[in-house]
């Protein structure tokens, strides 16, 4: 709980935050998710906070000598084993933060004041959430009470960032609006404020500024990855196809095959981070070479075949 109130410190303290205020957001945001995490794990069973459960002794954890699990460990073990019902994509928020941790001594600050206050807002939502539906029903009460005080100030702090993070979207929104057949959820920030087409500049987020200069394949990969949650490798292991191919139109590998747009959510189309062109009727070559072709449902004359195959097929000099 410590630790809690002082990433609510260096979050609201100044506006915006400076890169200290930031470092210890992420530092002790982290350490809080840890210790709640493990602090519901060892309700359960004391030797669940263990690196290896087996190797676990009263003894050893009276003095608070072993070797405990990972943070996501810890995660998946209150799935697995204690049975709750935590969302996938806080998991992935946690890994982000973690990695953020250990990469901060040696390269500085990854993300910008927006992205961490706009992060740092979703992984505080989930904690006090987690604190009040798993944490304070095991404590004793004088305990509990001694919690709950503090969820109060916690409550309001995370609505004032909130109120923040929502002031700065609204304030985007006639632009975004301009925009909304590009627009897609940023992977830095996780707000629908991301240009995938930005013309010649390369993709960017009108909300955190993270830019990916020139470089749509690489907008494209991040954004199937962190947002719609795949990449290439697992894609194909699983027999699917890959998330981000070859644009039928502008020949560039930024086509992601299941972008959801301002425009068309909830529903899913295809959308190149390099030229810009939606496609609603993506189909595979027929000869499986991997290349997508756009080709209406009513042109049922259509060869659903490639250039290249057909060139290879019928020996075009
Ligand atoms: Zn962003
Ligand atoms: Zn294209
Ligand atoms: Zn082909």
């Amino acid at each position: 709980m410590d630790y809690l109130v002082s990433v609510f410190q260096h979050l609201t303290g100044s506006q915006p935050p400076d890169s200290h205020a930031l470092k210890y957001t992420v530092l002790h945001l982290q350490a809080a998710t840890e210790v709640l995490l493990k602090a519901a794990l060892s309700h359960e069973h004391y030797s669940l906070i263990f690196n290896d459960p087996l190797q676990a002794t009263k003894e050893k954890w009276k003095s608070g000598k072993f070797n405990s699990c990972g943070i996501l460990d810890a995660f998946d073990r209150l799935c697995n084993v204690a049975g709750l019902k935590l969302d996938a994509g806080h998991r992935t928020r946690i890994k982000d933060l973690t990695e953020h941790r250990n990469a901060l001594q040696h390269y500085g600050l990854k993300h910008n004041a927006y992205a961490i206050e706009s992060r740092a807002a979703r992984v505080l939502e989930f904690l006090l959430d987690f604190i009040h539906d798993h944490l304070i029903p095991g404590l004793e009460p004088h305990e509990a009470e001694r919690v709950e005080e503090s969820m109060d100030s916690f409550r309001l702090q995370l609505k004032a960032i909130e109120t923040l993070v929502k002031q700065r979207m609204n304030n985007l929104r006639s632009t975004l609006a301009k925009f909304a057949d590009v627009t897609v959820q940023c992977p830095d920030c996780e707000q629908w404020a991301m240009l995938a087409y930005n013309g010649e500049e390369g993709p960017r987020c009108l909300f955190c500024h993270q830019i990916w200069p020139n470089d749509a394949p690489s907008g494209a990969a991040n954004y199937a990855w962190i947002i719609l949650g795949q990449d290439e490798v697992t894609a194909v292991q699983d027999g699917g196809d890959p998330p981000v191919v070859a644009c039928p139109e502008c020949g560039v590998s930024a086509l992601v095959t299941e972008a959801i747009t301002a425009e068309c959510r909830p529903q899913a189309t295809g959308l190149c981070f390099a030229c810009g062109n939606t496609f609603g009727h993506l189909v595979d070559c027929e000869f499986g070479c991997g290349t997508v072709l756009n080709i209406s449902p009513d042109d049922v004359e259509a060869l659903r075949i490639c250039s290249d195959c057909i060139g290879n097929q019928f020996g075009r000099d």
